[in-house]
């Protein structure tokens, strides 16, 4: 079985921040149509972040490196997001306790709890048309293979397109958010595409 250690962990969080800065465009023009055009901004400012307290502290464990990452979160991005991604990190880290490495099935068993959380704190349900519907379908697969959960996570935020947002600033717009991706999906499927492209020792 693969051991994900910190350094692991740390290279998430480097290729998360590498796709955020890749996509940062792309979530905000997703961000203009059903939201206030920031969440492109909001994701590169707290993944920017994440970066440099990781190399400042040099956490030695995977859940202190995903608790510190997600402090960083909650206290660098304004907006829904910062919380939340904050709590999915922070909560998936303390799931993951001391352990020096774990295994890939420890990690998917700790992101469902990360991802339990989210759902607590958000009150978001699934077909809400949030980071929920990619985070759910990402975390169930995950247990199967990081492959697959890229593929459920992306295909969960494509499925955003056709539904109306219940939660969030979207959902101010009513009927009018249908037909457009939601962006918080759309960058919880680039944080577990990242996962699937960091190899394991
Ligand atoms: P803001 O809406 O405050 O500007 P962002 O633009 O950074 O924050 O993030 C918006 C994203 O946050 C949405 O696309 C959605 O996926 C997610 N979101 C908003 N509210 C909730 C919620 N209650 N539960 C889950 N996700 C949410
Ligand atoms: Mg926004
Ligand atoms: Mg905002």
């Amino acid at each position: 079985d693969l051991v994900l250690d910190a350094d692991f962990f740390r290279r998430w969080m480097a290729a998360a921040a590498a796709a955020v800065d890749r996509e940062a465009d792309h979530l905000t023009e997703l961000d203009s149509a059903i939201g206030d055009a920031d969440h492109g901004s909001n994701m590169q400012r707290g993944f920017a972040a994440v970066t440099a307290v990781l190399e400042k502290e040099s956490p030695q464990t995977p859940g202190a490196v995903l608790m510190l990452a997600g402090r960083q979160l909650i206290s660098t991005v304004g907006g829904a997001s910062g919380p939340l991604y904050g709590t999915l990190l922070r909560r998936t880290g303390k799931a993951l306790g001391d352990a020096p490495a774990v295994t890939e099935e420890q990690l998917a068993e700790a992101f469902a709890v990360g991802v339990a959380a989210v759902a607590q704190l958000g009150g978001a349900q699934p077909g809400d048309k949030t980071m929920l519907d990619a985070l759910l379908p990402g975390a169930a697969a995950l247990g199967t293979s990081p492959g697959a959960a890229r593929d459920a996570a992306d295909a969960g935020a494509a499925a955003t397109v056709p539904m109306q947002a219940r939660k969030g600033r979207a959902s101010y717009l009513g009927e009018r958010s249908i037909g457009h991706q939601d962006p918080g999906a759309t960058s919880s499927a680039l944080l577990i595409a990242a996962l699937a492209g960091t190899s394991g020792a």
